[in-house]
């Protein structure tokens, strides 16, 4: 494990949900965003199944949890909001998916790419990755390698571009940390920002943000950190 010391300039993060980014890479974005860069967050799905039995209207669910991102956004510095509006459950790496995503790399030209790591399917015997995180994991990869590159692929959505880092959250496979010790303040409040998500204590929520934050980045000597598996594809 080694401290990533990259200061992108421009970021591009894609998840499946609206409360997704924040957890897994939301201290990078806002660490990145303080020093300057241009950071786009991207939504694949709406969320509006994302309730255990609080909600049950799932259009005005979509709606609350459009609101919460978008404050969770602002606490973070975060540039530009975007959704695909896939409906929830039914994020699928096909091909408009993959076009929809070279189009934002190609318009939006990242040196950084976060997004979720596809390969990870079970966390212990807790947790069972999302169907949405491992299909829009599988659709960034597919999308940055080659076909954003490559002019052929996709020939009307736009000028092919190289994306120089790729960085994977929610992975089995870390091997950099980004010290967010400056950011961890907003990274807790962007995702306490996701309410309707939350069942338990706000303060038990903040507790977990900052034992993780402390644990990751003790592998590497800092006070705060995020881990992600690193692909440098163009080099
Ligand atoms: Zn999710």
């Amino acid at each position: 494990m080694r401290l990533f010391t990259d200061t992108p300039q421009r970021v591009l993060a894609i998840y499946a949900h609206p409360d997704d980014a924040d957890i897994a890479c939301g201290g990078a974005l806002a660490t990145w965003a303080a020093q300057g860069a241009s950071v786009t967050l991207v939504t694949v799905c709406d969320g509006a199944k994302g309730t255990r039995g609080a909600h049950h209207d799932p259009r005005e669910l979509a709606e609350i949890r459009r609101h919460e991102l978008t404050v969770a956004a602002s606490q973070l510095g975060v540039s530009e909001v975007l959704s695909l509006g896939r409906a929830d459950g039914e994020a699928v790496n096909d091909e408009t998916l993959r076009r929809d995503i070279v189009a934002l790399i190609r318009r939006l030209r990242p040196d950084a790419l976060l997004g979720p790591d596809p390969t990870a399917t079970f966390f212990g015997s807790v947790y069972v990755n999302h169907r949405d995180h491992r299909e829009t994991g599988w659709a960034l990869l597919d999308a940055v390698a080659p076909a954003a590159a490559m002019p052929l692929y996709f020939p009307d959505a736009g000028e092919p571009h190289e994306v120089e880092t790729v960085l994977l959250s929610g992975t089995h496979e870390a091997d950099v940390v980004v010290d967010i010790a400056g950011a961890l303040d907003a990274k807790c409040k962007a995702v306490l920002a996701h309410t309707s998500q939350i069942s338990g204590d706000l303060f038990d929520v903040r507790d977990v943000v900052h034992d993780r934050a402390a644990e990751t980045g003790l592998l590497v000597s800092v006070t705060a950190g995020e881990a992600f598996r690193e692909l440098r594809l163009f080099g």
